[in-house]
């Protein structure tokens, strides 16, 4: 019995890793939906070269194009939200949440709701309602699996030991393109420079996010949800050469650390098979050739976003939220050329300092205040134009 997996947003990075994953192994594991934001013609490539039996687009005005593209393929299409939850909750075994940003939230939430293993790539899912999906996974029994490369390898450091036992965790980070850059080249950095991360090939968002250190800011919260840890038990290093994937430190004094080349297939592969594990491509570490890894602690003036991110994880209620739109918002801004790089962590804590919202009970209220922090950050930016 091959293992059956659905891909919510099947055309980003993660998702072009997970299908060249199972591509590899398809004895194994069989792609029965997939999904994607707006590129129909992507879409029904990988549909029909997965032989799929569902693609969804979330942008309800080319399902027509999708749906001529996958004419007599036995592969249904369909589009809009609601649809992108039934690929979520496709009769699959796993379902690989690869979507960017808060857009995936609520189909992640409803596979969990409905007891799926979830392999999560999407962190601003978890961000923005962690606590809600994890009591919704205890419900259903829904297994939370991360793909998150630091966060894989500290489930990874985990396994067998009991939550009494571990003292800290400790989530490396590379630093990004501009952890050594003068302040006046990162206060001029375009998009290609800010998406030109050293060590790792991703899509553009956590590109700049990894460039301003949101991204292990964003992770800091992820962790406090996936390991039950509070604030002042994770600790972030920087690592420049992003071969430690992240460590566990136990109340002996042990500390467990997991390495490998920085290529996603080796988590994914890892959430895949779980509780197995498949043989990738994925280069072998060369420790001998590496020679020397290094730390550092990180410079919270250099990435203030990193700061924000713990202050918003430390305020709880809808401040993660906040942070996670405005930032959103900021990202895009700065992609499109409408903000300068350090103006992204400006604007975010500027939104958290004029938002007051009350903690969110359910996935509405989450949604609504993502909704009403994106037009409170527009406006800001707005008027800072005039
Ligand atoms: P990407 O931009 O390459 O791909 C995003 C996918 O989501 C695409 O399939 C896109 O079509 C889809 N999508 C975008 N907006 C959507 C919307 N509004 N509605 C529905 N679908 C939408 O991103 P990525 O780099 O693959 O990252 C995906 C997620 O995984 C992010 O949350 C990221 O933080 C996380 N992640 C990525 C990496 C990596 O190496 N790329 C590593 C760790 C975590
Ligand atoms: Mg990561």
């Amino acid at each position: 019995m091959r293992r059956k997996i659905s891909i919510l947003g099947a055309t980003g990075s993660v998702g072009k890793s997970t299908l060249d994953l199972i591509e590899r192994n398809s004895d194994r594991f069989e792609v029965v939906a997939v999904t994607a934001a707006t590129s129909a013609e992507g879409l029904a490539n990988i549909a029909r070269r997965m032989d799929a039996k569902l693609a969804v687009l979330a942008d309800e005005s080319r399902l027509e194009q999708l749906q001529a593209l996958l004419a007599g393929t036995g592969c249904r299409a369909a589009a809009g939200e609601a649809a992108l939850i039934d690929a979520a909750l496709a009769d699959a075994e796993i379902v690989i949440a690869a979507i960017v940003g808060c857009a995936g939230l609520r189909p992640v939430m409803a596979a969990v709701e409905a007891g799926t293993t979830v392999a999560l790539a999407n962190k601003e899912a978890l961000v923005t309602a962690g606590q809600l999906m994890t009591r919704a996974a205890q419900t259903s029994g829904a297994t939370l699996l991360p793909i998150d490369s630091e966060h894989n390898a500290i489930f990874q450091c985990l396994a067998g030991s009991r939550a009494e036992d571990v003292s800290r965790i400790i989530l490396t980070a590379s630093g990004g393109p501009f952890r050594t850059a003068l302040p006046e080249t990162i206060a001029g950095a375009t998009p290609e420079q800010a998406c030109a991360h050293p060590n790792w090939s991703m899509g553009a968002k956590i590109s700049v996010d990894s460039a301003t250190m949101m991204n292990k800011g964003l992770e800091l919260i992820e962790a406090r949800y996936l390991f039950g840890l509070p604030s002042e038990r994770i600790d972030v290093l920087i690592h420049p050469q992003s071969v430690v994937h992240s460590l566990v430190e136990f109340v002996d004094g042990s500390v467990l650390a997991q390495l490998g080349s920085p290529d996603m297939r080796i988590p994914i592969a890892f959430a895949l098979a779980w509780p197995k594990r498949i043989a990738t491509p994925a280069q072998r570490l060369d420790l001998a050739a590496i020679s020397r890894l290094d730390f550092e602690t990180p410079d919270l003036s250099r990435f203030p976003a990193l700061r924000l991110a713990r202050e918003a994880l430390e305020a709880g209620g809808a401040a993660p939220i906040v942070l996670n739109a405005a930032n959103e918002v900021a990202v895009a801004g700065f992609l499109g050329n409408r903000l300068r790089f350090p103006e992204i962590a400006e604007f975010v804590e500027r939104t958290l300092d004029s938002a007051d919202f009350p903690a969110p009970q359910t996935i509405d209220e989450v949604l609504e205040i993502d909704r009403a922090t994106r037009s409170l950050i527009e406006s800001l930016m707005t008027e800072d134009c005039h």
